[in-house]
């Protein structure tokens, strides 16, 4: 803070002497005591900004979900542990989060851009299913994933299918307005009569309607997007509706504005989704949304970076390089040491993922949950952190901060390592910051505990055969027993009620 001359001599003047030095200065640390701003970063302006909310103490906020057609891979649910941070870090600031989260169970083309054929359509054709039973699987196992990521729920989850009523009604609102034409395969959007039309994106709308004589087939210009689609005369598809246009099925991205709007209302905080979202799906749904209530849309647009492979390599179905949930666990990985790597990158950088850095954060999981087998040991009390030491409190601020600002989630990690290795914070405020910390890293602190172990009969005959050399006094074979259930990654503690095994983890 820079002092003004006048403000210093007044100062001076209420200070008698200086203090004499005690030696104990250094422990004193400066608190914040004001509330920092929670900020983040807006596609829109391309700012880091102070998030204020359109109703005072509540946000609403919506995230583009999955489209089910398939399992989700770790990279898709990279943005969905983006999402929950995100909801979560504005909870532990405060607010009160009203969550939307669509499911994509119709629309959504092999092409972003309005061509190919219905991605969930193509999936029930290869898997000899129809498309309604395709959503309902990849519904239950993309809901499974999340569960096992300890991502929150959102209050709202919405099926494109169940709004088409919704989806209609808006349609017809732009037809009425003047912004949409037909052609032999459905209505359109003419985005040359939205004026902000590729802001979020900043397109080059010129040099992108400069090359529409190349493949814009029927429509007007080539960023127009379909709003309804018909079905094909010899089409036939398991989802089709009857619409004022004829028979078919609503473009993707009416379906998020429909839903945000139905839900969080024509003007909200924040949407959510990944950056592949920004040049068509979120440039579309602002153009439809906007044309038709004539407000503005969302406040806070923000997008999560890539996962990808190598260091361009983008992980995705098309490419068939996809790596899910499962996969990593078949490699010994649990989904707490992926939500901890998926931490550990800032949002809005690439997260260049490989097995390396997976257990990299494996071994910061098992060093966590060491520390608070180590802290649990010592019987820790949950302690109110705001009567807690001033150490204690100063991390709590850092941490605050970090998460507070652009949800700088390395940084916040790195506060919690260094408390945890700072032994002037006692156990029990180590294990209650622990818990105020994991309000936002969701890494599931309080059940990182001592595994029970179940031990099977190959391991409990061991331990039999080890004690009976060991009342022989053959400590040779006792050893060797020992070895044998070492390299089985258990170790052997001799207490007084018997022999018992500890797990060593990985
Ligand atoms: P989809 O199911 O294809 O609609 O995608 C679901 C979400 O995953 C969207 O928010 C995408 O932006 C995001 N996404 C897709 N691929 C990746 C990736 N490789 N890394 C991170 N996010 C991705
Ligand atoms: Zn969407």
């Amino acid at each position: 803070m820079v002092v003004k001359k006048t403000e210093k001599e007044k100062i001076k003047k209420i200070t008698k002497e200086p203090k004499k030095k005690t030696g104990k200065e250094e422990t004193k640390l400066k608190v914040g005591k004001s509330k920092p701003e929670m900020k983040i970063f807006n596609t829109l302006t391309r700012k880091v900004e102070e998030i204020k909310p359109i109703k005072k103490g509540e946000i609403g906020m919506y995230s583009c979900g999955p489209t089910v057609y398939g399992r989700a891979h770790v990279g898709n649910m990279r943005a969905y542990i983006f999402a929950d941070t995100l909801r979560r870090v504005l909870e532990y600031y405060g607010y009160k989060v009203k969550h939307v989260m669509n499911i994509t169970d119709v629309g959504h083309l092999t092409s972003d851009a309005d061509s190919g054929e219905d991605k969930m359509q193509k999936s029930a054709r290869e898997e000899r299913l129809s498309a309604w039973d395709i959503s309902k699987k990849y519904t239950d196992i993309f809901f499974q994933d999340e569960k096992e990521l300890n991502i929150l729920k959102p209050q709202i989850v919405c099926n494109a299918t169940d709004h088409i009523k919704e989806q209609i009604e808006l349609i017809k609102s732009l037809e009425k307005k003047g912004y949409t034409y037909r052609t032999s395969d459905g209505i359109y959007f003419d985005t040359a009569k939205f004026k902000k039309y590729g802001d979020l994106a900043k397109l080059n709308i010129e040099g992108l309607q400069a090359g529409k004589r190349i493949d814009v087939g029927e429509k007007k210009n080539k960023t127009d997007f379909a709003l309804w689609k018909f079905s094909g005369e010899n089409e036939k598809r398991d989802m089709e509706w009857e619409s004022p246009w004829g028979k078919g099925f609503p473009g993707w991205h009416i379906e998020c504005s429909a839903m945000s709007m139905k839900y969080l209302g024509k003007n909200f905080d924040i949407h959510t989704g990944g950056i592949d979202h920004i040049p068509i799906h979120h440039t579309n749904e602002i153009a439809q949304s906007e044309s038709s209530t004539g407000n503005k849309f969302v406040n806070y647009w923000v997008h999560s970076e890539f996962l990808v492979l190598g260091e361009q390599e983008k992980m995705s179905k098309s490419l068939g390089n996809v790596i899910n949930l499962d996969t990593i666990k078949e490699k010994g990985f649990t989904a707490m040491d992926y939500r901890y790597l998926c931490l550990g990158v800032q949002y809005r950088k690439r997260l260049i993922f490989g097995e390396e850095v997976l257990k990299s954060a494996a071994n910061s999981m098992q060093r966590l949950k060491n520390k608070i087998i180590e802290i649990k040991e010592d019987n820790p009390k949950i302690i109110e952190l705001n009567k807690s030491s001033p150490e204690s409190k100063k991390y709590l601020e850092e941490f605050k901060e970090s998460v507070f600002n652009d949800l700088n989630t390395p940084k916040a990690l790195a506060v919690m390592w260094n408390m945890l290795g700072d032994n002037k914070v006692n156990n029990s405020e180590k294990y209650s910051l622990l818990l105020n910390f994991d309000r936002v890293l969701g890494l599931q602190m309080d059940k990182l505990r001592k595994e029970e172990i179940k031990v099977d009969d190959k391991l409990q005959e061991l331990l039999k055969k080890r004690e009976e050399f060991r009342k022989l006094k053959k400590w040779q074979e006792a050893d060797k027993i020992r070895d044998e259930i070492l390299a089985k990654g258990y170790t052997i503690l001799d207490t007084n009620e018997g022999p018992k095994l500890e797990n060593l983890g990985k």
